[in-house]
């Protein structure tokens, strides 16, 4: 007999590593912007798996995509090459206007590649002395779980048990061009930042903050590397975060949404001069590029190639953000939106993140909270406005 959803989440506990503290519903079904417990109750996914899943779930051009693949070939290393690729490597470098793909799985392994690239890059053609490279990266970042990850991010539950760490990184304050600067020297191989700080509860740095960092690494003579795994693929209302000010990175580091929350898919985007710098066997992965990856991927990127979806994420990104501003004072002291994608601050008198994330869910909608008060936002962008709105009433309700 079918376990019901208490009793699956009863048989986690003693088998299951608890380093997450899921909302109690278990997902068996879902379609769109919809998913569906074990019970048979309906939920309206506000997350979408941490933008993963900007085209919803199961996008039938996506899903076709992925059966299409399956009765051909799923997976061959990189050992041989396969059909798949090619054109995925072509379509993704078109989509972003940059030269060359490294494809990889994981947003952490497209972030470690980019910076192993970096350092390559610093030693062979800006001549940084051996094993001297640094990497500057901003206070409250989040990019991932590796031991080198960890180790240049400034919070301690990401931090504290999992050292020694890797040196050659250097923290400076977020939205601080000044800082920035006093940090870059000779050694610097690249900066690397968020274009809006996902995890930090969506911060959204001043205007000029990109194109100052922009300049400042080109005056330096240093890489620019941004990590959109999280702001990229149509989220922001532009296919990139950075496309807000025109900046063009040296390095693009994509993931989630780019395997259409099918399969893990992530890859470091860059200039010919940087990428260029990898010969064979210096770098890696047996699923990277495999061609059940690759045929989402290449569909992924058909979507975007359209603007649809960004165009939906620009204008219901309107509605998001006036229904936020009519929140505001009203149960939530604050909030950042841009695009399909909102950090709301929930007046700490009214509830923790976790206490409104439960309230939501039990009116039929899921978020996540983020750093004690925060909620974050960001459906499939493909939402009605209908379906927004109704998200948009849920939260007023549990807040008044
Ligand atoms: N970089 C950013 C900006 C992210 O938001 C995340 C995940 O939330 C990652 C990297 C890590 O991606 P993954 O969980 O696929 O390793």
């Amino acid at each position: 007999t079918p376990r019901s959803s208490a009793e699956l989440i009863r048989a986690e506990e003693p088998v299951l590593a608890h380093n997450y503290h899921p909302l109690p519903v278990v997902v068996a079904h879902a379609e769109g912007v919809w998913v569906e417990d074990v019970e048979g109750c309906r939920y309206l996914d506000m997350l979408a798996g941490y933008s993963a899943l900007n085209f919803g779930h199961r996008h039938p051009a996506l899903i076709e995509a992925a059966h299409r693949q399956l009765d051909q070939v799923t997976l061959t290393s990189r050992a041989f090459h396969n059909d798949r690729l090619a054109g995925f490597a072509e379509g993704l470098a078109q989509l972003t206007g940059l030269d060359m793909v490294l494809p990889m799985n994981t947003g952490a392994e497209a972030v470690e590649s980019g910076i192993k690239v970096a350092r390559k890059w610093a030693y062979e053609v800006k001549g940084v002395p051996a094993d001297r490279a640094t990497i500057v990266v901003a206070g409250g970042n989040f990019h991932g779980r590796t031991t080198t990850i960890v180790s240049f991010s400034d919070d301690p539950t990401a931090r504290d048990g999992f050292g020694p760490f890797t040196p050659g990184f250097r923290v400076v304050p977020y939205n601080d061009l000044a800082a920035l600067e006093a940090a870059v020297d000779e050694t610097t191989a690249a900066v690397l930042i968020e274009p809006i700080q996902g995890e930090a509860g969506v911060v959204i740095p001043d205007d000029g903050y990109l194109t100052g960092v922009r300049e400042l690494t080109r005056r330096a003579g240093c890489l620019f590397i941004a990590d959109e795994i999280q702001s990229g693929l149509g989220r922001t209302g532009t296919t990139l975060a950075v496309d807000h000010e025109s900046v063009r990175p040296d390095v693009l580091l994509l993931g989630k949404a780019l395997g259409g929350g099918i399969v893990p898919v992530s890859a470091v985007v860059a200039c010919r001069e940087v990428l260029g710098v990898l010969r064979p066997g210096e770098h890696g992965s047996t699923f990277g590029g495999n061609p059940l990856s690759a045929a989402v991927g290449s569909a992924v990127v058909d979507l975007l190639a359209t603007g649809e979806f960004q165009r939906r994420a620009a204008e219901l990104g309107e509605v998001l953000g006036s229904g936020l501003a009519a929140l505001t004072g009203k149960g939530i002291t604050g909030y950042r939106a841009r695009g399909l994608w909102a950090g709301v601050d929930v007046d700490p008198a009214i509830g923790t993140g976790r206490e409104i994330s439960e309230r939501l869910m039990r009116e039929g909608v899921l978020v996540k909270d983020t750093h004690g008060s925060t909620i974050r936002l960001a459906p499939p962008l493909t939402i009605t406005q209908e379906e927004l709105e109704s998200a948009l009433a849920s939260l007023a309700k549990v807040l008044a």
